[in-house]
């Protein structure tokens, strides 16, 4: 089991980190931490992440059910549990709602991004070259999450793992062993849409 002040104090670090990026905007994004096999500490719903305290982080089940609270977990919980149950090695999920995710998942709205040639691809553990394709599923935005969830595990059956996946028109998802890794998964994929973003402004 993980040291638990430890782990909130990473979310609140990594809450006030995403905020001074503009990542979740209005309150929006959820960012959760691997305790045990059983259970997770994730982020309540509505909170600013910029502003987050101990008290606004909660305790769920490997299912996403609250444990021994009345606070209430975003719906997309479900999401941060398929994840830590579908890859192992998953310690930290970062929800994003950003700007050229937004943008560059509207120009997809279901399939896949695809990165070449960028030398920060490598930032993505796994990846130690510029010189592969880096796919990144895009799946339909749904406020289903018990069929988002089937989709999303249904893609990875038969997917390499990319650390990251994103709702069209939503946001974006990105794992990690550690924070820190997490974070730089962060800030790649960011980066990553930024230039496909303005590469398409360019060729226009
Ligand atoms: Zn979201």
């Amino acid at each position: 089991m993980q040291n638990l002040d430890q782990l909130k104090q990473d979310l609140i670090e990594t809450g006030r980190w995403i905020d001074s990026r503009h990542w979740c905007p209005a309150t929006s994004g959820n960012l959760s931490a691997w305790i045990d096999a059983e259970q997770f500490l994730i982020t309540v719903s509505g909170k600013g992440k910029g502003e987050l305290t101990p008290a606004d982080l909660m305790i769920v089940d490997a299912g996403g059910n609250p444990v021994n609270t009345q606070l209430r977990p975003s719906a997309e919980t479900l999401l941060h549990s398929l994840i830590y149950s579908r890859f192992p090695d998953a310690r930290y999920v970062f929800h994003t709602h950003s700007v050229y995710g937004t943008i560059m998942s509207r120009a997809i709205w279901s399939g896949q991004l695809v990165f070449r040639n960028y030398e920060l691809q490598k930032a993505f553990s796994g990846i130690d070259t510029h010189d592969v394709e880096m796919k990144v599923p895009v799946f339909g935005n749904s406020q289903d999450m018990v069929a988002l969830a089937k989709e999303v595990e249904q893609h990875f059956d038969s997917a390499d793992a990319c650390h990251a996946f994103i709702l069209a028109g939503h946001g974006v998802y990105t794992w990690g062993k550690t924070a820190r890794e997490a974070r730089r998964h962060v800030e790649a994929m960011e980066f990553l849409l930024e230039c496909e973003y303005k590469s398409c402004l360019l060729l226009k």
